[in-house]
């Protein structure tokens, strides 16, 4: 009973884990809507679970996609719009306020965050790996991320009007589904030796293989907002650093301009001198607190939901009886990833 609550008071206390904990709820909800809504739709009775709203945010690839599209196009996705939106708000936020994207609102962050604390309790303590692993390992994301860039910056703008108009992506959050309903060994395997090594090893999908992340970061690095430390009134305890997830060196900087830094402020939580670290924007003297900066994500986040809504640039424009007719082909010729008809159409 005092494990349980004391891992309840280690994973839930606090505005940015409490945030975290919502967050990942109706995350959860809206898949779970999801599947119910898919279930319905491949039978033959009326549907009534309804489409969830933003269920598209599980869509980054095709998010940066659109984006090109939109940048040399002028026209926003109509298909899954809310994945546009997603990407720019996480791209807002980290240049605003750090990789805050990463412990604030990601369910994948958050997950990671519960398996390493769980683990670091039963444990007594995380492991780290040695440099010479860990600065290799580190830029594993970025290939990925200029993996992805790679591929759709070199596709031209028609190539990317065809994807995005192409029945396979009008169903690509079926997939994406299937992906975590229908799992291969293989994906369980990936899963599982991820979820293991979170326990042993601080954020490990995020610190070494999200490209999401790194482009967050990438964001985050022009960021007016950093990290300060004064180092008249530290006192050199080094609580800092050891409390980071990170492991990034706060006790030795002044500045902290780290891509990593994903504004969790659990450095700033555990110094004991008052007024010594602090999260700070360029220009300004105050620093932000804890409680701010989750009303500043939040209110950025509701926001941005509700223009999206409001300018029509939120709800896919599938209706069910084209949903319903799109699953009855999924699995047939017609529904095939446009590379594959573009790579046909060469040969
Ligand atoms: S503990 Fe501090 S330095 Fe480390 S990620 Fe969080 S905010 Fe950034
Ligand atoms: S926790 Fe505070 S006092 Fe301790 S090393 Fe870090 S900045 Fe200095």
């Amino acid at each position: 009973m005092k494990t349980i609550l004391e891992i309840k008071h280690r994973l839930f206390t606090g505005i940015r884990n409490q945030i975290q904990l919502i967050l990942f709820v109706i995350t959860m909800a809206t898949g779970f809507q999801f599947y119910l809504y898919v279930l319905q739709a491949m039978g033959t009775n009326p549907i009534t679970v309804p489409r969830p709203e933003g269920v598209e945010g599980f869509l980054p690839i095709g998010a940066l996609m659109s984006w090109k599209y939109f940048i040399f196009s002028g026209q926003w996705d109509t298909v899954h719009p809310a994945s546009m939106a997603f990407l720019g708000f996480a791209i807002l936020i980290s240049f605003l306020l750090r990789k805050s994207f990463c412990s604030w609102f990601c369910p994948i962050g958050t997950f990671s965050e519960w398996v390493w604390k769980i683990g670091e309790f039963r444990r007594g303590k995380n492991y780290q790996l040695p440099v010479w692993l860990d600065i290799p390992f580190r830029s594993v994301k970025y290939f990925l991320l200029g993996f992805f860039i790679y591929i759709i910056f070199q596709m031209s703008v028609a190539d990317i009007e065809v994807f995005l108009r192409s029945p396979y992506y009008r169903i690509a959050d079926v997939k994406m589904l299937h992906f975590f309903t229908k799992m291969t060994s293989i994906t369980a395997f990936v899963l599982l030796a991820l979820v293991v090594l979170s326990f042993f090893t601080r954020n490990f999908w995020c610190r070494y293989a999200c490209p999401y992340g790194a482009l967050l970061g990438i964001s985050a690095f022009f960021s007016p907002s950093q990290i300060q430390r004064n180092p008249e009134t530290c006192i050199n305890c080094d609580r800092c650093n050891q409390a980071c997830p990170y492991h990034l060196p706060v006790n030795k900087k002044k500045l902290l301009y780290s891509l990593e830094c994903s504004g969790c402020m659990d450095c700033i939580h555990v110094c004991p001198s008052k007024n010594t670290l602090g999260l700070k924007i360029r220009g300004l003297k105050m620093s932000i607190h804890k409680v701010q900066l989750g009303f500043l994500i939040m209110t950025i986040f509701l926001s941005m939901i509700y223009f999206s809504k409001i300018s029509g640039h939120w709800e896919s424009n599938i209706s069910d009886p084209e949903f319903r007719m799109l699953l009855r082909m999924m699995d047939s010729s017609e529904i095939v990833h446009p590379s594959v008809n573009l790579k046909k159409g060469t040969s």
